[in-house]
């Protein structure tokens, strides 16, 4: 039975460069909430995909000396591979070169023609080409984009407008008075600049990377303009799945609000069409800072996935950010959880149960003795709390835990010891559907062991049912977490004004990748390298004497030879914890790299 229709799409990413954790954490966002209201009965769209035309790909692809179309096609693996890789539970993977898309813009854009809200006149203005956006003078931060802090640049030229300031007070008054943009905060601030003349949108463009404006043909749609309508091509507007599935939610970052609620608001207002739900997600901070490509501190999300179990990163996502709020991504703290929660409170309740269990012979009876509550953690989850969710149904976890300790059922046979395999195979299986959306790979395990199919969220409840279980490998195992450098053991610290001949042998030299540089805030000729220096420790901050030498694009993923067992210093207010080995004469300085392509984390012998 139906319960309903939902319509989940994450906001089309940009292939201009590989897919980063902000991208990851979109997909597993949407992915939960799609995973949920199937689990809940509903019928599910869920769409994610690339959003591939404009003016930077064009000239990434002239770069590369591809067609843009290669370019993309290129671009668009890592993306899908990302999806595969994490269990993105997507119906459908947009992508706005494909032909059903172009069909769909021609259709809209005719409409908004016929409609008399498109006209032609010139335009001129500051665009910035990452945004792929016009912005005034005054939107303009020290004559920059305002979201990338880079230079824009003019453009002048005749083209077609749409009308979109007709559409000021309608907004307004339809972001007062509807559920419409879920965060307050976003909320305020898009009414706040809907205090000013809202202008109307250039829409097509001349010589760039995209589709044909059905209107006039020695034109393109501008970007943004069609990227939005992708949200109607996935569910085939205007056909039946459309109507089934339309208005949807449409799940992006805090930086793209603007765009989904008064550009395409207005645009759907236009085309007499119902308006969509816009939630918002924060961005995710790398231990306290920015993720940026100029920072080079990217977590690339696929190099992840071979370090860490899949589920372990969608957990620790999950269960640490609080939705709509900014989060901070650390390995140790990924560690901490996968190890105190997964390992400890789930696996270990998984393995035990499932040890006692197999020992049994059969038709497990008796009565419950456990409880959950499992309507307010359906709550938490209409209501986006997604880590209350979790923290819900790890309480229960813990419960049933307390319960083994409790009843020592090794201790137990008969009848006795049923009752307590029949509480413990019941719990598990509940908590296998309750945490499916999570942390999908597991929940499977979980089913597989149990020897029954992946239940619903209506088959939470305790039931009768024939279990004929299997023991199954450990669904989580340990991950040491990474100790601070001086407290290594077996080689010890060396002191520089002690080093001996002897001492090189205690040396540990080890390969590293530079993954950051940062000018010192306190010295001007030092710089703040961040090595990443394998698994061992992981990201390593040195300060290097290397600005009259070294541009920091020359240091950034440079592999250098790094003294990772000295003494960690502190140099006007920063933690050094190591050395980079360099070749020095005549003041020139000259960083020892590795010969040929080697691991992070080699050690020099
Ligand atoms: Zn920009």
């Amino acid at each position: 039975m139906v319960k309903s229709n939902f319509f989940i799409s994450t906001a089309i990413d940009y292939p201009s460069a590989k897919p980063h954790c902000g991208h990851l954490y979109e997909k597993i966002l949407a992915d939960v909430l799609a995973r949920w209201k199937r689990l809940d009965g509903f019928k599910v769209h869920f769409s994610t995909g690339l959003d591939e035309h404009g003016l930077k790909i064009q000239r990434l692809a002239e770069k590369e000396k591809k067609t843009p179309k290669e370019f993309v096609d290129k671009m668009s693996k890592p993306f899908l591979e990302l999806c595969k890789i994490y269990n993105i539970s997507y119906d459908d993977f947009i992508r706005t070169t494909q032909k059903r898309h172009e069909k769909v813009v021609k259709n809209i854009l005719t409409k908004l023609y016929k409609n008399k809200f498109i006209y032609k006149a010139y335009y001129e203005g500051q665009y910035c080409v990452e945004c792929e956006t016009f912005y005034t003078t005054k939107d303009l931060v020290e004559g920059k984009c305002p979201v990338h802090k880079k230079q824009t640049e003019f453009f002048k030229e005749e083209g077609y407008f749409f009308k979109m300031s007709y559409f000021q007070n309608k907004l307004i008054s339809y972001i007062k008075k509807k559920h419409f943009i879920v965060s307050d905060k976003k909320r305020n601030e898009i009414l706040n600049r809907l205090n000013e003349p809202l202008k109307d949108l250039s829409i097509t463009r001349k010589n760039v990377w995209g589709l044909q404006f059905p209107i006039d043909s020695k034109y393109n749609v501008a970007v943004w303009t069609e990227a939005l309508i992708n949200y109607l091509t996935t569910i085939d507007y205007p056909k039946k799945k459309f109507k089934t599935f339309w208005p949807g939610y449409h799940l992006i970052g805090p930086d793209i609000v603007w765009h989904h609620t008064i550009i395409w608001g207005s645009m759907l207002m236009a085309c007499k069409l119902k308006l969509p739900l816009v939630l918002t997600h924060g961005y995710i901070n790398l231990e306290g800072e920015k993720m940026s490509k100029s920072l080079g501190n990217i977590i690339d999300p696929l190099e992840l996935s071979k370090k860490y179990q899949t589920d372990s990163i969608r957990y620790f996502l999950l269960r640490e950010i609080q939705f709509g709020k900014d989060g901070d991504f650390s390995e140790n703290k990924l560690t901490e959880k996968h190890n105190n929660e997964l390992v400890n409170d789930l696996g270990n309740l998984v393995s035990r149960t499932l040890t006692l269990a197999v020992k049994s012979k059969g038709n497990i009876r008796g009565k419950q003795e456990l409880k959950i509550n499992v309507n307010k953690i359906d709550n938490l989850m209409q209501e986006f709390k997604i880590n209350e969710a979790i923290a819900g149904v790890w309480a229960f976890i813990k419960s049933v835990n307390k319960y083994v300790n409790d009843k020592k059922p090794w201790e137990l046979e008969g009848k006795k010891l049923d009752n307590v395999l029949y509480n413990l195979l019941e719990s598990l299986r509940i908590i296998s559907i309750l945490v499916s959306p999570f942390i999908p790979e597991t929940a499977e395990k979980i089913s597989k062991a149990l020897n029954i199919k992946l239940g619903k969220l209506k088959d939470c409840k305790f039931r009768k049912i024939n279990y004929k279980v299997k023991q199954i490998p450990h669904l989580f195992e340990k991950i040491d977490v990474p100790k601070p450098i001086n407290k290594e053991k077996n080689i010890g610290i060396i002191t520089m004004d002690k080093i001996k001949f002897s001492d090189w042998q205690k040396m540990d030299l080890r390969v590293g990748k530079i993954k950051a540089v940062k000018d010192h805030p306190n010295a001007e000729k030092l710089y703040l390298l961040l090595i990443d220096i394998g698994p061992i420790e992981q990201n390593i901050q040195l300060v290097a004497g290397l600005k009259q030498h070294y541009k920091k694009e020359e240091l950034l993923n440079k592999k250098v030879i790094v003294f990772r067992n000295l003494e960690s210093a502190v140099i006007r207010g920063e933690e050094s914890a190591g050395m980079v080995l360099a070749a020095v004469k005549d003041n020139k300085v000259v960083l020892i790299t590795p010969d040929k392509d080697i691991d992070i984390g080699a050690r020099i012998q």
